[in-house]
């Protein structure tokens, strides 16, 4: 999969932080852990299992991490750990091809929607359609 020069360094300074942690790999090394899984569920406790960019429930939920950074992935700052829907996820991704964004793009993106999402909700009742 070719990805972007941002890309490629953002994902070697996530091996990078993985690797002092004790994971050699992502998937399915810190993905498969008792460390995520524990996450995971603290993100769908807080999120109460619903998408917090489009507010939909479904049977495969996604926590996406905002950012790589030791303190994110051992779960020490749950901010930027996030519950997407599958549709959101690769919204804020782009597509999970050559034109995936880097994380750091991906974040942007993500403040980018939450914050138009909420000038909506603050519209009066008779304004939306
Ligand atoms: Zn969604």
């Amino acid at each position: 999969m070719p990805l972007s020069h941002l890309a490629k360094m953002e994902y070697h300074y996530r091996s990078l932080n993985l690797l002092e942690i004790g994971f050699s790999s992502y998937d399915p090394g810190y993905m498969k852990s008792p460390l995520w899984k524990r996450i995971r569920r603290r993100v769908f406790k807080r999120d109460k299992g619903r998408c917090v960019l489009c507010g939909v429930k479904r049977p495969k939920m996604e926590p996406h991490h905002l950012s790589y950074s030791v303190a994110i992935l051992l779960g020490k700052r749950l901010s930027e750990i996030q519950l997407l829907c599958p549709d959101c996820h690769q919204r804020i991704e782009g597509d999970y091809g050559p034109n995936k964004r880097a994380p750091s793009e991906a974040r942007e993106e993500f403040f980018r929607i939450k914050k138009n999402r909420r000038r909506y909700t603050r519209l009066p009742r008779r304004c939306r359609v």
